[in-house]
């Protein structure tokens, strides 16, 4: 296999100004492998299900050559939900409930047909959990990314900087750069970020862009301008799996490859944000990230400027 992903499949409530969404299907893993979708034919999704999860996603999600083999529905059991609120500005966001419930204590089981697999996705989930996917793999993986957030850097920072430590890739927004490392500006937190064990830093600054940091080099994707907002809920899921899954399917960890795939993946997250949940994301066509694509490289194109 190439791609593996391991992350949460859930039920979100989210509001925004545009309006208000109830338990619709969400999760970083099930953001993560529709975007990476796009790029790989087949992947396995590592995740924990209640019984209370909708048949009919996971069918969408196998449609699209997402193997579930990984994927455990507990008997009587409730699936992960998160409840949030975003401020006016669509930037800020309150966590308003998080219940693990299924998540609790679950041990991951990695399928042996994933357990090869060159790129692996540590989608944001408790910590250990991320460890113990990583124990299970047989050959260290070409490429191994890792998202997270400040709700396990506040109740886990000790497992986190372990999984941190054992990765080629973080993830994170501006603020969760800051918290993990105390530093103000992103390059420093980068380099603190490095010293910790990862090559390759990705900062994502919301509807700001991304910025890369690796061996002193830096690049910077721009997010697409979008003239309305509905739900960025998963934005940053969307991308990591649109980066990993370009990624993947080109088989190529360069410098070069990984700045296409930070642009990928900021053009991917863009479509989440137009409806609530994974509905955009789930109607989406190639054609049309093809031209977002081009309209995003027209935006970053010019000549250079003579002295
Ligand atoms: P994002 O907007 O990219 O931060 O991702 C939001 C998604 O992450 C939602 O679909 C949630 O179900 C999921 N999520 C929220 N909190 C957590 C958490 N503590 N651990 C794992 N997944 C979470």
């Amino acid at each position: 296999m190439s791609l593996v992903t391991v992350g949460t499949v859930a039920f979100d409530s989210i509001q925004t100004p545009s309006g208000k969404a109830d338990r619709v299907v969400g999760g970083a893993a099930s953001y993560i492998a529709l975007a990476a979708s796009h790029f790989v034919r087949e992947q396995e999704l590592i995740s924990v299900i209640g019984e209370d999860f909708p048949e009919d996603f996971l069918s969408t999600l196998e449609s699209r050559g997402v193997r579930t083999n990984g994927l455990v529905t507990i008997k009587g059991g409730k699936s992960f939900f998160w409840e949030g609120s975003y401020h006016e500005d669509l930037i800020g966001r309150d966590t308003v409930t998080t219940e693990l419930n299924v998540l609790e204590g679950w041990v991951p089981t990695v399928p042996e047909s994933a357990r090869d697999s060159k790129f692996v996705m540590l989608g944001n989930l408790d910590p250990s959990v991320q460890l113990s996917v990583i124990d299970q793999l047989y050959e260290p993986p070409r490429l191994i990314v890792l998202d997270t957030m400040n709700f396990w850097m506040d109740i886990a920072m000790e497992n986190l900087k372990k999984v941190i430590s054992k990765v080629d890739v973080l993830m994170i927004n501006d603020d969760e750069a800051r918290q993990l490392t105390g530093h103000k500006t992103l390059p420093l937190a980068a380099a603190a970020v490095h010293e910790m064990g990862p090559k390759t830093v990705v900062i994502k600054k919301g509807e700001h862009g991304a910025i890369m940091f690796e061996e002193g080099q830096t690049f910077f994707s721009p997010a697409m301008p979008l003239e309305k907002v509905v739900d960025p809920t998963g934005a940053g899921d969307t991308f990591a799996g649109g980066f990993i899954g370009y990624l993947a399917r080109l088989g190529d960890t360069s410098w070069e490859a990984k700045k296409q795939a930070v642009v990928v993946g900021s053009v991917m997250a863009s479509f989440t944000c137009e409806a609530f949940g994974t509905e955009r994301l789930q109607s989406l066509q190639e054609s049309e990230w093809h031209k977002r694509m081009s309209q995003m490289r027209a935006m970053v194109k010019f000549r250079s400027i003579r002295g």
